[in-house]
């Protein structure tokens, strides 16, 4: 049985991470979405808003779960016996720096391979950072991100 970890900050889920899980959800046997927790960085929503919002949206998957990971990912992966990391890539950027992510994360369990899925042209602007800042000031999200999440960044950023 392959299954692989789809792991990232997921502050919010937008439609560019849904492709990549919904692409991959036909190459393997099962993918864990991984809701990273990392004490160093400030969330907008919190790991169990993340995992809420992406359970739901992946609930048509059958072979997709979602869970919460404060740890290092390479140690999550030698836990439920993953042997594939997936990492979606939009542009050179992100591949230089996911290239020098798959080398550390390699060093540290030499089970686990990287594999980068390149993302869809119509989504290749969709990154969760910029979807939070469009939000703040009014701008019109709906296009990146289900509804359920525009309603969610739309309630934060109300309060
Ligand atoms: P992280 O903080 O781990 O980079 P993100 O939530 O920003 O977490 O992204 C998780 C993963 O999804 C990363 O591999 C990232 O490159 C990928 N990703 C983000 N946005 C897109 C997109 N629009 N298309 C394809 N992959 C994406």
């Amino acid at each position: 049985m392959m299954l692989a970890v789809f792991p990232g900050s997921f502050d919010p889920p937008t439609f560019g991470h849904l492709n990549i899980i919904e692409r991959c959800s036909r190459l393997f046997d099962d993918i864990d979405v991984v809701v990273a927790v990392n004490p160093d960085k400030k969330y907008l929503f919190s790991a169990e808003e993340r995992l809420k919002m992406l359970t739901e949206l992946t609930e048509d998957f059958s072979n997709v779960s979602v869970h919460v990971c404060n740890t290092l990912i390479s140690d999550y992966c030698r836990k439920v016996g993953a042997k594939v990391l997936l990492r979606g890539i939009r542009n050179t950027n992100d591949f230089s720096y996911e290239f020098d992510l798959s080398l550390i994360n390699r060093s540290l369990n030499q089970q686990v391979e990287t594999l980068f899925v390149p993302t869809e042209q119509r989504y290749f602007l969709i990154r969760s950072s910029s979807i939070k800042e469009l939000a703040r000031y009014g701008g019109d999200i709906s296009g990146m991100v289900p509804p359920i999440v525009d309603k969610a960044i739309k309630e934060k950023y109300k309060k």
